[in-house]
């Protein structure tokens, strides 16, 4: 990975002095938490541009809340510092970030509370993470989504992404790019890190944030963008498994997967079995808006450099 720096012990250092020791908590209980951003080159304007930072920022110390950290830094020291480390790394180029949130001591026992809480940084060059965003084969997985009552849903929890990796790479070791999962009681809740819409009739529908899903950031753009500019009406409501075989359009979103269209599950056309005119269309707003290219969602972008 092309990574010069990381944010460490509140400071920017060189990535190699970003090192932790193998009694760390975090390593053996999964107790941290993290978020994922992205950053979008503006070749144009010569610009990067943070998206959604703050609620990114957001989200993130919500998941340390409920993890009981007491992280030594503010919303607007950490939305500092990843501007700052994105500015030493100095890239031309879209741009991933990872804040990670830590219990940093070194002790054996299981808790959570009365620890040392720390927070860690770095920004990598980034692609796609998915690597058919045009037409995604993907499969219903064999195992069910982290339920909020084992670990919070709604939280980043790293060790909750063993969940995670277990659906990913069942789906990619056979043969599918990528899967949907079911919770606790058979309806489908998200990917393995990006939430779903379904299209039906000519409306988006996406399971409610009590389903088990991770409260995604990109869904919530979805979201808005499809009432306020594509006039497609919203419903939040449960899913059916076999629903997925039926309706006409189904797309993932996410800060990594971006917006990417799903044409097959178990091996079953979904719809015409190409990206549908509804995916196609949020996906196209959705790539100008995180680019900076859409005036009235300026607020959302955070420039890097500083022109002046
Ligand atoms: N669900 C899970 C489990 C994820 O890891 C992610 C990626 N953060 C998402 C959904 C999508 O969330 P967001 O749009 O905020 O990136």
């Amino acid at each position: 990975m092309q990574t010069n720096y990381a944010f460490f012990q509140g400071q920017i250092v060189p990535i190699e002095q970003a090192k932790v020791s193998v009694m760390t908590h975090a390593l053996h209980y999964g107790t941290a938490c993290f978020g994922g951003i992205r950053a979008y080159w503006n070749e144009q304007q010569e610009q990067l541009y943070i998206f959604r930072l703050e609620d990114h920022i957001k989200r993130f110390l919500s998941s340390a809340s409920l993890l009981l950290m007491n992280l030594p830094y503010s919303a607007e020291q950490l939305r500092a510092a990843v501007v700052e480390l994105l500015r030493c790394e100095g890239q031309r180029n879209d741009m991933y970030v990872r804040p990670l949130a830590y219990k940093a001591d070194h002790k054996i026992g299981v808790l959570l509370h009365d620890m040392i809480d720390e927070v860690t940084i770095f920004a990598t060059p980034f692609g796609r993470y998915v690597a058919n965003e045009e037409g995604a084969s993907v499969c219903v997985s064999s195992w069910r989504r982290v339920d909020d009552n084992a670990i919070p849903a709604r939280g980043k929890i790293a060790g909750a992404y063993v969940n995670s990796s277990l659906v990913k790479s069942e789906a990619l070791m056979d043969g599918y790019d990528e899967a949907i999962v079911l919770d606790e009681y058979g309806h489908a809740s998200e990917g393995s890190a990006a939430n779903i819409f379904m299209v039906r009739d000519g409306q988006l529908i996406t399971p409610p944030v009590s389903a088990n899903i991770l409260e995604g950031i990109t869904r919530r753009t979805v979201m808005e963008l499809a009432a306020a500019d594509l006039g497609i009406r919203v419903e939040e409501r449960e899913i059916d498994r076999t629903e997925l075989y039926v309706c006409d359009e189904l797309f993932f979103c996410g800060t990594g997967v971006q917006v990417a269209s799903i044409t097959a599950v178990d091996r079953r056309p979904v719809g015409a079995g190409v990206m549908g005119p509804i995916t196609n269309a949020i996906r196209n707003l959705y790539f100008d808006v995180v680019r900076g290219n859409v005036e009235r969602y300026r607020s959302w972008n955070t420039p890097v450099f500083d022109h002046a």
